[in-house]
């Protein structure tokens, strides 16, 4: 499929093939210069760090259009921070974070055919990754890595973004307390896919996982950071954990609350009790795939909390910060930190 082919009002949210990615190989102790690449298969030996240990992270950023025709993407710097993060923690090298921003415009402007027209809702999603690519039978790092950046155009995360979503508790952990999630590994997620086929085959959208050791504080679901909006529109409150992973989108969320919005925000241990006894009034989602979403109802067990909000629309507050946010990354409403990084 062209790029001309596309339907961008009605895309959905699976991997096309475009024309560049970028790749560059870690050997002897150094990152080489990487280069554009036209294949968009790896071969690797079938002992591969990454394949016996899953020695891997990853990323996940955009780009679009702007109004005024610029092509830009959003806080690529702290998505290059997070990946050194994720990184270190892995024990893999990290790809220098100035290079690592140049190679995303790099390879954003090789396929600017690909980034969606403005209005349309749709965006280029880029996967910036990394893993363990030679031999290793015994367990411990690789010596050579493999830097990938593939783009891809996405249409909404959710289908019609703004309808609230149900929630379960699932009775499955996400991150051990002092493991690994707050950062962006693989690994967190191969665990989510049994949970989240489990809230599907029971009829909800996602899980929201609580702390391993107690079961009592708020954590994450499985891709998204959770806010909690109270006081009429006056408060934002999120969970504080170091098992969650710090969302860009959430971070720059609490920042429009607090600096743009006048709310006071708290980022804070939040119990489930508190929620149970309705102590919110709102509840979203939020990542750079749906920005936020409103999330209706929890269903724990049975046991059903019902957010003022309701089942039907995003509440008064979510919506404000969402329109915000999205104003800011569209140019509609200043930037308030150089948030937006233009490409082309
Ligand atoms: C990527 C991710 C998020 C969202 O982060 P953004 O930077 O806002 O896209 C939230 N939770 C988990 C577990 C993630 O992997």
């Amino acid at each position: 499929m062209r790029p001309e082919d596309i339907d961008w009002g009605n895309l959905d949210f699976n991997y096309r093939q475009t024309d560049y990615s970028f790749v560059s190989m870690y050997r002897d102790g150094k990152w080489d210069d990487g280069e554009l690449t036209k294949d968009h298969n790896i071969t690797m030996n079938e002992c591969a760090c990454v394949l016996q240990y899953s020695q891997s992270c990853f990323e996940g950023l955009k780009a679009y259009h702007t109004k005024d025709g610029k092509v830009v993407c959003f806080r690529p710097d702290a998505n290059a921070k997070r990946m050194h993060d994720s990184c270190e923690r892995l024990e893999m090298p990290p790809f220098p974070e100035d290079k690592w921003v140049e190679a995303v415009e790099k390879v954003v402007k090789a396929n600017e055919a690909w980034v969606p027209p403005f209005g349309s809702g749709a965006t280029l999603y880029i996967r910036p990754y990394m893993f363990g690519y030679n031999p290793v039978i015994g367990v411990k790092p690789a010596d050579e890595y493999m830097f990938r950046i593939l783009v891809t155009p996405v249409g909404p995360y959710f289908k019609g973004a703004l309808k609230p979503v149900e929630v379960t508790i699932p009775d499955f952990d996400r991150a051990a307390p002092h493991g690994t999630g707050g950062i962006k590994a693989g690994l967190n997620y191969a665990m989510s896919l049994h949970p989240i086929m489990e809230a599907h085959r029971h009829g909800f959208n996602e899980n929201m996982y609580l702390d391993p050791a107690t079961r009592t504080k708020i954590e994450e679901t499985g891709g998204a950071n959770v806010i909690f909006i109270k006081d009429n529109g006056k408060t934002l409150v999120t969970p504080l954990s170091d098992s969650i992973l710090p969302s860009i989108t959430r971070r720059s969320l609490c920042y429009i609350a607090e600096n743009m919005l006048g709310m006071k925000v708290e980022h804070r241990v939040v119990y489930l009790n508190e929620v149970e006894d309705n102590e919110f009034d709102e509840m979203g989602l939020c990542g750079t795939a749906a920005v936020i979403s409103p999330v209706g109802r929890i269903n724990n067990h049975g046991k059903i909390t019902n957010f003022k909000s309701g089942m039907d629309e995003m509440g008064p507050t979510l919506t404000k910060l969402r329109s915000t946010l999205t104003g800011i990354q569209s140019g509609e409403i200043a930037d308030p930190d150089n948030w937006v990084h233009e490409i082309k």
